[in-house]
């Protein structure tokens, strides 16, 4: 463990999206003054959203850095503490629990909720990083209300592209979906789910070059594989990301269960296989993935930790 200041908490928090928000604000309304170690950047896949119309309370929708910084003040407004650093290292086989925030210090926790999220994986173009938020989303059932009318493409071919191909089609009239190789990682019934709606068309062993537009998307550049052939496709209102998410959980391999692709385990609840050690969010779901559901998790977190303590007071520092 680095040096720096050393911190000492009942609850420590990691991850400042809904679901370490949401833990944070149940745990100072339970008088536990929690630490919130918010990561860089701190907030989480929120950040990069424009409108959210499906998180309750908001009738005329809210933007997704608003609804964070609202979040983050409510927490605070209880007593919980922040510190915008990244978790280099974790011991979980001494009690308390201690975190090693690098140059930021350590904390030492008796009790600690993993809320860490997960990143959409992204093409990695130019364009398309300049366009997300105006018509580049990884979130089709964030965003795909915005595409009434108009033509969408989804890119991948695995569940995910089928399953918001078939969703984005009750919005869009026609929605592209373009995929790298013939065959598809999808489930059959997935696969023909998406063949069967003929609002989607499928252009297959071909990958998107470049995203087209200024403020919005307005049509795409893609190679046909085979032949290296490349054209553009316009008019395309947007772009769905559906190439896989990838959990923010590197830091615990070792430390606490995964499965096979990073997720973490919990047993009973938010339970992870280190009793004091909780989980919430997207960094375990790997299901619904919607910010209502994050913070759902994260409040159970947040009251099964305040349960252990109450319970086992005698674990880690005063
Ligand atoms: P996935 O199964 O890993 O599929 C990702 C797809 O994206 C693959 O087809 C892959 O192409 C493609 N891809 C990856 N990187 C790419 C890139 N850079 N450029 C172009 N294409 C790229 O991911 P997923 O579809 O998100 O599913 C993840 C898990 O969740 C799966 O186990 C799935 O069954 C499950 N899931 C289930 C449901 C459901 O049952 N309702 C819904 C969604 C997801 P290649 O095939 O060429 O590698």
């Amino acid at each position: 463990m680095s040096g720096g200041e050393k911190r000492s908490t009942a609850v420590a928090i990691i991850g400042s999206g809904p679901a370490g928000l949401t833990a944070a604000l149940y745990a100072a309304r339970a008088n536990l003054q929690p630490l919130v170690i918010g990561g860089v950047p701190a907030g989480g896949q929120l950040m990069l959203t424009t409108d959210v119309e499906n998180y309750p309370g908001f009738p005329e929708g809210i933007q997704g850095p608003e609804l964070v910084t609202r979040m983050r003040q409510q927490a605070a407004r209880f007593g919980a503490m922040f510190v915008d650093a990244e978790v280099r290292g974790v011991d979980f086989a001494h009690r308390p629990f201690r975190l090693d925030l690098g140059l930021s210090g350590s904390v030492e926790a008796k009790t600690v909720i993993v809320a860490t999220g997960a990143n959409a994986r992204w093409l990695n173009l130019p364009s398309e990083q300049r366009l997300r938020g105006h018509g580049v989303s990884a979130c089709a059932t964030c965003d795909g209300f915005f595409f009434k009318g108009k033509v969408v493409a989804c890119v991948g071919g695995g569940d995910s592209a089928m399953e918001e191909a078939t969703f984005l089609t009750k919005f869009a009239t026609k929605v592209l979906l373009i995929h790298r190789r013939p065959e598809f990682r999808a489930s059959r019934i997935m696969l023909d789910r998406a063949r069967a709606n003929r609002k989607v068309e499928f252009i297959t062993d071909t990958e998107i070059v470049d995203v087209l537009g200024d403020g919005t998307v307005t049509g795409l550049t893609v190679r046909h594989l085979p032949t290296g052939v490349t054209r553009q496709i316009a008019p395309v209102d947007g772009l769905f990301l559906a190439i896989g998410h990838d959990p923010a959980t590197s830091v615990f391999q070792g430390h606490l269960d995964l499965d096979e692709r990073g997720y973490l385990r919990t047993r009973e609840t938010t339970r992870t296989n280190i009793p004091g050690v909780f989980a919430a969010g997207d960094a375990y779901d790997h299901r619904y993935r919607q910010a209502v559901t994050a913070a759902g998790l994260g409040c159970m977190a947040a009251i099964d930790a305040e349960r252990y303590l109450a319970e086992a007071p005698e674990h880690g520092v005063a």
